[in-house]
C-alpha cells in the first residue's frame, strides 16, 4: 500500500512538516549570507543570529513569553530533562523533593527516576478515572523541602487536559517552582504564560508541522539563576543550553509557530468537529470505551478501548490507517500503557486502546474511512475472541475437549475446543484475544492438532514454537499461556 492511500492519524506522535515551513527552512539553509555561525560577529555570523533572533519571537509569541525566556534545546524531551535536573540540581542545599505524576511522558518521568538515585524524593500523584491530576492531591504531596512540581498540562494519550493553573498558584504561594510539559498543549489550545503561575515550560517543534530536533524551554524571567545547565561548552542560551544554534532549525520552528498562532482559532472548533464526527460512529460499537470521558480534552486526540480486542492486532489489521495503540505487543516495554491503566483501566482495556490523533491535513472523508475500516477491524477480531464464544454449542463427535488459560483483564486469553473421534484429534476451534503473536501462534498450533492422541497433544516447547514463528524472547510468556491451555485438554482428555 502506497503511504497515499494511508490515512495518517498519527498527530500526537508527530506532524507533517508544513511544506511554508519546509520553504522557510530550505531557503534559510541555502540563504547567502545567512550560513554563518550565529555567534561570529562578522557578517555572516550576523545574519543567521539576526535570522534566529526574528524566530525566536515568534517562538516566545505563540506562548506569550518574551524572547528572552526562551532556551533553545533539541526538543521536550531535552526541555523536560533540563527542567526537572536543572531545578533540581540547582535546589539541592535547599530541599531534596520533588513532585510529578504517574501520567507524564518518559522525558518528564524518567528525569525523576534519576533524582530518585541521586538521593532526592520523588512523589508521584495518580490521575482520576477521567485522567485528570486533582490540585488537591499535588498540594497534599507537597512539603517543605519540595524544590519542584513537575505536571504536564495535555497528556499525549488521552489528550485530558490539566489545570495548570490552580496546580501553579499553589506552587506560587509556597515559592516552589512549576514546570509543565507543554509539548501536546502549544499551538492546540491557547497558552499564555504571562498570565499564569508557571516557571519552566516545555515544548517542541514536530508537535506543531515544524522539524524534529528543535524544541524550547520556557523560563520565567528571573528563574534563570535557579536552573542548572545539562551541558557545558560555548556559554550560548545565556549559558543553560550551550552549542551553535542550528539556525535552519530555529527558522522552521519560528515559522511553524508563526503559522499555528495564525490558525489556532479556527483550527481548534474544525478539530473538535472530527473529534465527535469520529466518535459518533466508533460509540455505535458495542463494548468501546473513550478513555478521559467527561475531562476537558484537546481538540485533535481520540483514545478509545475496545473490549476483547487486543490493540496491536487491531492495528495490524488497519492496514490502511496510521495510528497508535496502547498495547505493548511491539513497543520497547512490555507493560500496556502506564497512562490508562493510572486511569484505572485493567490490563486487558489499556492493550485494547487506539489513539486516533488528527490536525491540519485530516479531513472529514478520512475521519469516516477511518471508522469504517475500525469498525470491520472489531468484527473480525471479535469473532475471535473467546468472550464472544459461548459455551455450550452442541458439538457432535465422540467428544469434545476444552482446554482455555489466560483470561478476561489479562494480555492473553486463549480456549481451544477439540473434537476427538476414536482417541484423535479430529477437528479444532479456538477462540483467542491477544497480540499479533499470539493469534499466528494460536492458528499455527490449532493447524498442528488433528490427528494426535492426548498423549502426543502439544506440539513441542513454546521454546521452540517462538523459534518457528520468529516471537521475541520477551514475549514467549504468552506462548505458554497456549501451552496452559493445551495441559488443558490433556487433562481433560476423555478416558478410555
Ligand atoms: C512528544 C513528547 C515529548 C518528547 O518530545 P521530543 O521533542 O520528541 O523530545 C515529551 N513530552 C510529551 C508530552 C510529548 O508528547
Amino acid at each position: 500500500m502506497s503511504t497515499r492511500d494511508l490515512i495518517y492519524l498519527d498527530y500526537a506522535a508527530t506532524t507533517p512538516v508544513d511544506p511554508s515551513v519546509i520553504g522557510a527552512m530550505t531557503r534559510s539553509l541555502a540563504a547567502e549570507g545567512g550560513c554563518g555561525n550565529p555567534s561570529s560577529l562578522h557578517a555572516f555570523g550576523r545574519r543567521a543570529a539576526k535570522r534566529i533572533e526574528a524566530a525566536r519571537a515568534e517562538v516566545a509569541a505563540l506562548i506569550g513569553a518574551a524572547s528572552e525566556e526562551i532556551v533553545f534545546t533539541s526538543g521536550a524531551t531535552e526541555s523536560d530533562n533540563l527542567a526537572v535536573l536543572g531545578v533540581a540540581h540547582a535546589a539541592a542545599h535547599r530541599g531534596r523533593h520533588v513532585v510529578s505524576s504517574r501520567i507524564e511522558h518518559k522525558a518528564g518521568l524518567d528525569p525523576c527516576k534519576r533524582l530518585e538515585k541521586e538521593g532526592f524524593a520523588v512523589t508521584l500523584v495518580t490521575s482520576d478515572r477521567s485522567g485528570r491530576i486533582d490540585p488537591g492531591a499535588v498540594e497534599a504531596a507537597l512539603r517543605p523541602e519540595t524544590v519542584l512540581v513537575s505536571v504536564m498540562w495535555v497528556n499525549n494519550e488521552t489528550g485530558v487536559i490539566q489545570d495548570v493553573a490552580a496546580i501553579g498558584a499553589l506552587c506560587r504561594e509556597r515559592g516552589i517552582l512549576y514546570h509543565t510539559d507543554a509539548a501536546q498543549a502549544v499551538g492546540k489550545i491557547p497558552v499564555a504564560v504571562h498570565a499564569l503561575p508557571v516557571d519552566l515550560l516545555s515544548f517542541t517543534a514536530h508537535k506543531l508541522y515544524g522539524p524534529k530536533g528543535i524544541g524550547a524551554l520556557y523560563v520565567r524571567a528571573g528563574v534563570r539563576a535557579r536552573v542548572l545547565p545539562l551541558l557545558v561548552g560555548g556559554g550560548q542560551e545565556g549559558g543553560l543550553r550551550p552549542g551553535t544554534l542550528p539556525t535552519h532549525q530555529i527558522v522552521g520552528f519560528g515559522a511553524a509557530c508563526a503559522l499555528a498562532r495564525a490558525l489556532l482559532e479556527a483550527e481548534g472548533p474544525r478539530l473538535t468537529a472530527l473529534r465527535e464526527r469520529l466518535w459518533g460512529q466508533l460509540r455505535a460499537i458495542r463494548g468501546v470505551h473513550l478513555n478521559g470521558e467527561g475531562a476537558p480534552r484537546v481538540p485533535g486526540v481520540l483514545n478509545v478501548s475496545f473490549e476483547g480486542v487486543e490493540g496491536e492486532s487491531l492495528v495490524t489489521g488497519l492496514e490502511e490507517l496510521a495510528l497508535s495503540t496502547g498495547s505493548a505487543c511491539n513497543s520497547a516495554s512490555s507493560e500496556p500503557s502506564y497512562v490508562l491503566r493510572a486511569l484505572g483501566r485493567d490490563s486487558q482495556l489499556a492493550q485494547s486502546s487506539l489513539r486516533f490523533s488528527f490536525g491540519r491535513f485530516t479531513t472529514p472523508e478520512d475521519i469516516d474511512r477511518a471508522a469504517v475500516a475500525v469498525q470491520r477491524e472489531v468484527r473480525r477480531l471479535r469473532a475471535l475472541s473467546p468472550a464472544t464464544d459461548l459455551p455450550g454449542t452442541g458439538a457432535t463427535a465422540d467428544a469434545e475437549v476444552v482446554g482455555e488459560a489466560g483470561g478476561p483483564g489479562r494480555d492473553v486469553w486463549i480456549r481451544f475446543r477439540l473434537r476427538v473421534c476414536s482417541g484423535r484429534v479430529s477437528g479444532v476451534s479456538h477462540r483467542v484475544y491477544g497480540c499479533p503473536h499470539t493469534l499466528a501462534a494460536a492458528a499455527w498450533l490449532a493447524g498442528r492438532l488433528p490427528g494426535r492422541t492426548g498423549e502426543e497433544l502439544m506440539p513441542g516447547t513454546p521454546a521452540e514454537w517462538a523459534q518457528t514463528l520468529a516471537v521475541p524472547v520477551e514475549k514467549l510468556g504468552r506462548l505458554l499461556t497456549l501451552e496452559d491451555a493445551l495441559r488443558e485438554c490433556q487433562r481433560r482428555w476423555p478416558a478410555v
